[in-house]
């Protein structure tokens, strides 16, 4: 495309390639002196002895990865030394089928971590900044339910600390446009896990936070402008949480699709819904399930809870099932409420309310 002549809005070829091979991105990143999930050293070679011997030195549990995995697929937890191998070849076999690349490589296996995620900004004049964190702990099967920023109880100073390293990498490899390095988060460590090469879904509660268009400015360099900010100058203000609004049964999951005929949005001071929908509108059957985000911003994290159960009382969508009933109760939810829930507790939550 860029050989036609046409302009891409995000990151370069080489950069996509680069961070979408996970064992190649995590090589990138210690290269550039971001702390990584301790593991094998690229990918996993044949070689039986040596992949037992991996395990054993990085200590069980662990967890087998698809280099070209995504989307949560492409993983197996292994927590004996005798399920080892049929793991990785399993793994293996899986991997070359779904993502025509059957490398593994390995990973210690973090118990109970929550997903934080930096937020960057580059130009292509090696200018590269953070716009700091994402909490999106809140995951079903790997998939992001909720998302909030700040992240709640994590000191600025690691937030800043680990936001530097990622700016840095930026500059190192030459990356522009918008970008996220994910991170798991236990006991006061972040181990990179990948690095997302574009603006995501989650993006608003960091505009809300930081007043700062990421998707504008994502265009702005693209255009081949400096950025118009320092890092200095981006500044901090309350608490944004955003529930992601799904075509689907609330607890069952179930897709459903078909027409809304009844679509009112919530409003007010600090609420912003990003969507497509409206009355009438057919929902596919054959694409993502989701409808639309409500974003709500306050001063504290009580306030922007309090937003959120309003908005959520305020929305009224008719004709198809919504995972809203789901995030009327998380948002009244003692653990939730508290902050800082790990990337199980969802699940655990929906096991323990079947019961
Ligand atoms: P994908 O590209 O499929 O999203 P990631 O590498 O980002 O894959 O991992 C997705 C999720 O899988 C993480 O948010 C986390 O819940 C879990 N996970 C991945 N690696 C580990 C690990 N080393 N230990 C514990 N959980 C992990």
């Amino acid at each position: 495309m860029e050989k036609s002549g046409f302009k891409f809005i995000g990151p370069t070829p080489e950069s996509i390639r680069l961070m979408g091979d996970k064992v190649s991105a995590k090589q990138a990143m210690i290269r550039a002196g971001v702390p990584c999930v301790p593991g094998s050293e690229g990918a996993l070679p044949d070689d039986a002895v040596v992949i037992k011997r991996t395990a054993k030195a990085i200590g069980y549990p662990v967890i087998i990865k698809a280099a070209g995995g995504g989307g949560g697929r492409g993983m197996r937890v292994v927590h004996t030394e005798a399920a080892l191998l049929h793991a990785v070849q399993t793994t293996k076999a899986e991997a070359g089928a779904a993502f025509g690349n059957p490398e593994v490589y390995m990973e210690k296996f973090l118990q109970n971590p929550r997903h934080i995620e930096i937020q960057i900004l580059a130009d292509q004049h090696r200018n590269a900044v953070y716009l700091h964190e994402r909490d999106c702990s809140m995951q079903r099967r790997h998939q992001k339910v909720i998302e909030e920023a700040p992240a709640p109880g994590i000191p600025r100073r690691l937030i800043e600390k680990i936001g530097e390293r990622c700016a840095a990498a930026c500059k190192k490899i030459g990356y522009r446009g918008a970008g996220t390095f994910e991170f798991l988060f236990e006991n006061g460590e972040f181990y990179f896990i990948e690095m997302n090469t574009r603006v995501q879904v989650e993006h608003p509660v960091t505009e809300m936070i930081t007043g700062i268009d990421i998707v504008r400015t994502q265009i702005s360099v693209a255009y081949g402008e400096k950025l118009p900010f320092t890092q200095r100058q981006i500044q901090l203000r309350g608490h944004a949480i955003e529930c992601r609004i799904n075509a689907e049964d609330a607890y069952k999951f179930t897709p459903s699709p078909g027409r809304i005929t009844t679509w009112h949005a919530p409003g007010g001071p600090g609420v912003r819904v990003d969507s497509h929908v409206y009355a009438n509108y057919f929902v596919p059957s054959n694409y993502d399930s989701m409808v639309g985000k409500i974003i709500v911003h306050g001063d504290t994290r009580e306030q922007a809870l309090a937003r959120m159960r309003t908005a959520l009382a305020e929305t009224v969508v008719e004709g198809i099932n919504t995972n809203i009933p789901l995030h009327r109760e998380l948002m009244v939810d003692a653990s939730f409420m508290a902050g800082g829930t790990n990337i199980h507790y969802l699940e655990e939550w929906l096991a323990n309310r079947q019961r």
